[in-house]
C-alpha cells in the first residue's frame, strides 16, 4: 500500500530532492552514511527549511570516495528521505545510523526529565538545573568531554552536586563552551602553525618542538587549555614565523648551480 502524503510533507520532500541535487547527490552514488546528534537549539533543517529543535549532521559518502556533509537536518527529514530510497546496503547503513543518534537524544531527553524533577525537589538549585541542561544540549564537543559528563551524571544521578563539585563544574563548563565559540580562530592558529612547518621554520625554530607538542593538543582538542597557553602559542608561532629559512628542496633546485648563489638574499 503506499502512503499518502499530505501537499505540506510534498513540499518538504521536494526541496529536499533540489539540495540533494544541487550537491550532485543521487539515489545511485551514495555508498554510504553516518549520522549524529549535533544538540538542542533552535535551528531550520538545511535540507527542507522546516524548524527543528534536534539537530543532526548527514555525512553521505559517495562514489569516488567524497563525502558530503549536510547539517543541520532534521531526523524525521533523514528518516522520510531514507524510507523513500530503494532498498540497499546504503539505506540500511543510513537507517541503523539514524536510529543510534535518536536513540542518542532519548537518552538525553530523559536526563532533562530526570534535572527538572530534582530542580522541583530542590536538590538542584535552577542555575544548576539550566547549566546541565545546557551541558546536554551542546554539541558534541562538549557532551564527550569525559570530566563535564562525569559531573554531570554523577550529579543527576546521585541526585545534586556535591562539595565543590558544582564550582569546579561550572567553571569548565563556562571554558568548553568559549572554546566551542572560537573554532574558527583555533582552525586558523592550525592552518598558520601547518604553513610554519611546510616552511620549514618549524623545525629550524630553537622552541620547534614545544610548538610542536601545542600544536598536537590543539588538533586532539580544538581548544587551548588556558590563556596562558594560548599566548605562550602564539608567542612560539610568531618566533617560528619570523625565521628566516633556506628555502625548500624545490624552490633550491632552480638557483642550485649558480656560483652566486650563496651572495644572493634567500627568498623568505
Ligand atoms: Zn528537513
Amino acid at each position: 500500500m503506499k502512503t499518502i502524503k499530505s501537499k505540506r510533507a510534498l513540499a518538504f520532500d521536494a526541496k529536499r530532492a533540489a539540495r540533494f541535487e544541487a550537491r550532485g547527490v543521487r539515489v545511485d552514488n551514495i555508498t554510504g552514511a553516518t549520522v549524529g546528534l549535533l544538540g538542542k537549539a533552535d535551528a531550520s533543517c538545511t535540507l527542507c527549511d522546516h524548524a527543528i529543535l534536534w539537530q543532526y549532521v548527514l555525512h553521505l559518502s559517495m562514489e569516488g570516495k567524497t563525502t558530503e556533509t549536510f547539517e543541520p537536518v532534521g531526523s524525521s527529514c533523514i528518516q522520510s528521505w531514507a524510507d523513500s530510497l530503494p532498498h540497499s546496503e546504503a539505506q540500511a547503513a543510513i537507517l541503523a545510523a539514524l536510529k543510534l543518534a535518536v536513540e542518542e537524544a532519548n537518552v538525553i531527553k530523559a536526563r532533562f526529565r530526570a534535572i527538572n524533577a530534582l530542580v522541583k525537589r530542590e536538590k538542584l538549585a535552577e542555575v544548576q538545573g539550566r547549566a546541565l541542561v545546557a551541558f546536554y544540549s551542546g554539541p558534541p564537543s562538549i557532551r564527550d568531554n569525559i570530566f563535564l559528563a562525569d559531573v554531570a551524571y554523577k550529579a543527576v544521578d546521585n541526585g545534586g552536586f556535591v562539595g565543590r563539585q558544582w564550582e569546579t563544574w561550572e567553571r569548565a563548563l563556562d571554558r568548553a563552551f568559549v572554546a566551542f565559540d572560537s573554532r574558527d580562530e583555533i582552525r586558523a592558529f592550525i592552518a598558520r602553525a601547518q604553513a610554519a612547518i611546510d616552511s620549514g621554520r618549524v623545525e629550524a625554530s630553537p622552541r620547534g618542538d614545544t610548538l610542536l607538542d601545542i600544536l598536537g593538543k590543539l588538533e586532539k582538542f580544538d581548544a587551548f587549555y588556558s590563556d596562558r597557553q594560548k599566548s605562550f602559542f602564539i608567542a612560539l608561532l610568531e618566533e617560528a614565523e619570523a625565521l628566516e629559512v633556506e628555502p625548500t628542496q624545490d624552490e633550491f633546485a632552480f638557483g642550485a648551480n649558480t656560483t652566486d648563489y650563496d651572495e644572493k638574499e634567500l627568498p623568505l
